[in-house]
This record gives C-alpha cells, sequence and structure tokens, in this order.
C-alpha cells in the first residue's frame, strides 16, 4: 500500500506554499469570519485506515456538500420518484442561476443547483416527522457521532442575505413545484446548509457512497443503484459549472461548498475530503481542488 501519510503531507506542504489562495465567500455575511489560513485534508480507506493532515479536525460550514446527504435521505424516504420533479443534467451555469429554471417550467436541472436542492429540502419537508431533527440524526447517525450540529448563526445569516434562493423557492412554487410554504422550505435548506463537520467527519459520512450503500456501520442504507446514482451525479454536476474541470483534472464523483470544502471519492477505495475556504471565481476551493488534482495524478487513483 502506498504510503498515504506521506503522500498527503507532500501535497499539504506544495499547496499551502502556493501564494494565490483564492477568496473567502462573503454573500453569506457569517462565511466571510473565516481564517482563509485552514487547510486540511483526511483520506478514508474503504474498510481500512484514516490519514488526516492540517486543521482535518476542525469543523467548516459544509454548505453544499449537505445536498448531497439531503438527497440521499430523499431517495431513501421516496426513492425514484424524486426524478418526476428534478431533472439529472449538469446545468453548465452558476448554482443560483434562476432563467434555466424558467425556461424549463419549474423543474431544475439537478439536485446539486440550489432549485434542486431547495426541491429535495420539500421532499424531506413534507416526509420527515421532524425534519430538522430527523435529518441532523441521519447524518450523526451516517457518521457515527452525536456531536455535529447546525450552525444557528450562519442559518439566519443567510436568511437575510438568501435573495436569489428566496427567487428560486417562489418560481418553484409559481411552477407547483413546492408542496410546502417557501419559508418553511428555505428555513430547512439554510439549516442543511449551515452543518457544521470536520473532513474527518466527511470522510465517515460520505462511507456508504464508496462501499456499495453500506455505511461505515456496515448497515445498507442505499442499494447499489441508487449510488451509483447519487456518484454519477456528484461526477457530473457537484461542482458548479466547473463539473468539466474537476473530473478533467481529479477524475473523481465529488461535491463542493462554498464554504470550502470538498468531498470525493473513488468507489470501493477511498474517500478524500478537504477543507480550505479560500474559492477560486467558480466558487470552488482553490487548494482543495490543487490538492485532490495532485493526489490523484501522484496515486493513480481515479476512476479513469
Ligand atoms: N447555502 C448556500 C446557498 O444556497 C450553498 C451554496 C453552496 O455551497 O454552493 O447559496
Amino acid at each position: 500500500m502506498p504510503d498515504f501519510q506521506s503522500i498527503l503531507r507532500t501535497i499539504y506542504n506544495s499547496a499551502t506554499s502556493q501564494i494565490e489562495k483564492g477568496r473567502v465567500a462573503t454573500y453569506i455575511p457569517e462565511l466571510a469570519k473565516i481564517d482563509i489560513n485552514n487547510f486540511g485534508i483526511c483520506l478514508k480507506i474503504v474498510g481500512g485506515e484514516s490519514f488526516g493532515v492540517g486543521s482535518f479536525n476542525t469543523p467548516f460550514s459544509i454548505q453544499s456538500i449537505s445536498k448531497v446527504l439531503a438527497l440521499a435521505k430523499a431517495i431513501e424516504l421516496v426513492g425514484e420518484s424524486i426524478w418526476k420533479r428534478i431533472d439529472v443534467e449538469p446545468s453548465g451555469h452558476p448554482f443560483n442561476q434562476l432563467a434555466l429554471l424558467e425556461v424549463e417550467n419549474g423543474i431544475p436541472r439537478n439536485p446539486f443547483i440550489n432549485s434542486g436542492a431547495i426541491v429535495i429540502a420539500d421532499i424531506l419537508l413534507s416526509n420527515l416527522k421532524d425534519p430538522k431533527t430527523d435529518f441532523l440524526n441521519f447524518v450523526r447517525d451516517l457518521c457515527g457521532v452525536d456531536d455535529i450540529n447546525y450552525n444557528t448563526s450562519v442559518a439566519l445569516s443567510e436568511k437575510h442575505t438568501g435573495f436569489k434562493n428566496y427567487a428560486a423557492a417562489n418560481l418553484l412554487k409559481s411552477f407547483n413545484n413546492l408542496e410546502n410554504d417557501v419559508e418553511d422550505v428555505l428555513d430547512f435548506y439554510f439549516h442543511q446548509c449551515s452543518l457544521e463537520m470536520t473532513c474527518s467527519q466527511l470522510s465517515n459520512t460520505f462511507y456508504f457512497l464508496a462501499n456499495d450503500g453500506y455505511c461505515l456501520k456496515n448497515k445498507l442504507r442505499l442499494t447499489r443503484s441508487q449510488v451509483k446514482r447519487i456518484n454519477a451525479l456528484m461526477l457530473t454536476c457537484g461542482f458548479y459549472d466547473e463539473a468539466g474541470e474537476f473530473a478533467f483534472e481529479v477524475g473523481l464523483p465529488g461535491k463542493s461548498g462554498v464554504g470550502g470544502g470538498i468531498v470525493a471519492l473513488l468507489p470501493n477505495n477511498f474517500i478524500l475530503t478537504t477543507w480550505a475556504p479560500g474559492l477560486n471565481k467558480k466558487g470552488n476551493s482553490l487548494l482543495g481542488m490543487t490538492a485532490l488534482e495532485q493526489f490523484t495524478t501522484n496515486t493513480k487513483l481515479s476512476i479513469f
């Protein structure tokens, strides 16, 4: 087996020596307070050990990475019927773009752009007894720990500035693609995005997607075919309008968030999570992309 700890260390040292670190997201005011110098990497091998460097045990705002977990919960609850309300095509546009939604009659392009994730939030609201608590318990259970929480200041901060998400939700409502009230759906969505987790916790939580649906506790969470679909969506739609670039550079399914996190995985092999809050122009973590590219290039471990 390669010496993963030393590979991660080398990548960490080379990425942190980069002068250009990108910019921390400021459109959610609470996120602007994060120190840009944070950088963590955690590698979890399927059926094996974990390796970490830097701030891999520091919780951060997972933001859009939560969309994968929300999708998994929605599939667990209602199965394939969700695809009547959301498409599975990359958008080629930023995550909060609205024009396509109007042209395509309120059917979001995929579950990882904001409008698609808002429909998923609506499905969870309709099918969970106590949505915020039940979703939190779902994530804690996948991860195997109890100390994962929402950051209510971040959720509130986004509520005050999330005008485009309000626009998207209202547009969805006008096309009859939301069952619940706009306020209730967005309250859930903002909390979902405000989840705070460490690189290490994310690698453990995403384990089931690299392990044919079996989570760390070896419990079957989704079928193999459902897992295949989620991984396919991460590959084609997981990086805003930079999904092609990520597949080209890194060659793994993955999902990023504006908090600077990226989770990527190689089915039946590993889950690799990075966190560096400085973002590139497309909203993906600059150092995270660099680190992931170096990892798959150096180890030759990718789906291609
Ligand atoms: N809560 C953020 C938003 O809706 C998530 C964005 C992201 O991480 O892509 O704008």
